[in-house]
């Protein structure tokens, strides 16, 4: 007998009839002997709606009744869940955040698990239910409701499998798993078996969006196994694992494209000491978060600066940059956001030499320039044209041999 935490998206709950499969699919696991968790998103677009909706009535809603307004979406579902199990005879109790005892700190909106007491928990599994937690909330210290941020159910769950030391946590979803590359863009993209958590925590924050970000980092810390797979079929989806459990060993594991991304180039700033710091200070000061930076070799004492920054923080790196280039008197600010991110990811990396060079090759012979590098352990990421994102992700996939079944 083993104890699953199994999430739930919110397309798979996202009407009466895919809460009846869920159900079913809860049933099943309890019939083959096993006790389940289920943590549960709200119904697809109900969190979006309830945002629109204090967003309409304030400019600058309080976070903190944002985040009573919009945890009701779980409420919801966790509820209408287990009326359906009950329904059929299977003994089930919703918990909302706080009843489930999920401690957060008190960063309304974008909140961050403290601790999970899971006696609760543990009471009514011990009673025979099904537990069902709504997911993506909690409580601070002082009792207020907190959300964890988009996409936090998948954290919700991860924090409980840790707590109550689950032998799984399935987080299922309308994917059947992590795949090489998005195989809307690339059709000889395939689906993999098993994944590290520094893979998918590289893949996560390049904008394959399977998982929160937050529930890979909470996985690696308490090694808490994840598979991610559908709730619309049987087939096995993909496990997010630690190395050590015989993972494959390729070289790269997966090809991503971030199109959020956009370039600014301040020119002709002083080449001297200070000069980088007193641009990237105030940036900072302003929440921009800078990804890739180059700086060239200066002529005369004045160089080029070129960073990229989200997409979602342009508007203020604009501003901040135009003011600093007029108070230290360099040239213009130019703005690029006809470009993308396209990167490759693999353990492999660590140990095999000439995998970046074998990148640029590869894109340079479809003629793609590449217009800023950044690299890490696992991942080497270019910067290029738009125009050319879903032939560059093609390009790597098959060049890198992702097609194949190894
Ligand atoms: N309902 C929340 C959202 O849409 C949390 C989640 O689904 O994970 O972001
Ligand atoms: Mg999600």
């Amino acid at each position: 007998m083993a104890l699953f935490v199994q999430k739930y998206g919110g397309t798979s709950v996202g009407s009466l009839d895919r809460i009846r499969n869920v159900a079913a699919r809860i049933a099943k696991t309890r019939a083959e002997g096993h006790d389940v968790i289920a943590v549960v998103s709200a119904m697809s677009g109900e969190t979006d709606r309830l945002l629109g909706l204090g967003r309409e009535l304030s400019e600058r809603p309080a976070e903190r009744e944002m985040d009573v307004l919009v945890s009701s979406g779980e409420q919801v579902s966790a509820a209408l869940l287990a009326i359906t199990l009950e329904a059929q005879g299977i003994p089930a109790q919703s918990l909302m955040g706080h009843q489930a005892r999920i401690m957060t700190d008190s960063a309304h909106t974008k909140a961050r698990i403290t601790r999970v007491a899971d006696e609760r928990l543990r009471e009514a599994i011990g009673e025979g239910r099904v537990v069902i937690v709504a997911g993506f909330q909690g409580i601070d210290a002082a009792g207020n409701i907190t959300t964890l941020g988009r996409g936090g159910s998948d954290t919700s769950a991860v924090a409980i499998a840790a707590a109550v030391r689950a032998d799984v946590c399935e987080i299922y979803t309308d994917v059947d798993g992590v795949y090489t590359a998005d195989p809307n863009v690339c059709p000889s993209a395939r689906k993999v078996a098993q994944i590290s958590y520094e893979e998918m925590l590289e893949l996560a924050s390049l904008g394959a969006k399977v998982l929160q970000i937050r529930s890979v980092e909470l996985a690696m810390k308490y090694a808490v196994k994840i598979h991610v797979r559908s709730s619309f079929s049987d087939a096995e989806g993909t496990m997010v694992t630690g190395e050590d459990e015989s993972l494959e060993s390729v070289v790269v594991a997966g090809v991503t494209c971030d199109k959020k991304t956009a370039k600014v180039t301040l020119r002709m700033v002083k080449d001297e000491p200070g000069v980088v710091a007193g641009v990237f200070e105030p940036l900072a000061e302003q929440n921009v978060s800078v990804d890739m930076i180059i700086q060239n070799v200066a002529i005369d004492g004045r160089t080029d600066l070129t960073f990229t920054v989200s997409q979602d923080d342009l508007a203020r790196a604009k501003d901040v940059t135009e003011a600093l280039a007029a108070k230290m008197g360099s040239g213009e600010v130019l703005i690029d956001d006809d470009v993308v991110k396209v990167s490759i990811v693999g353990l492999g990396m660590r140990s095999h030499a000439g995998v970046a060079s074998k990148m640029f090759r590869l894109l340079a012979k479809e003629g793609v320039n590449i217009q800023a590098i950044t690299t890490s352990e696992i991942k080497t990421s270019c910067l290029i044209g738009a125009k050319y994102a879903e032939l560059a992700v093609r390009v790597l996939h098959d060049g890198f041999g992702l097609g194949q079944e190894i």
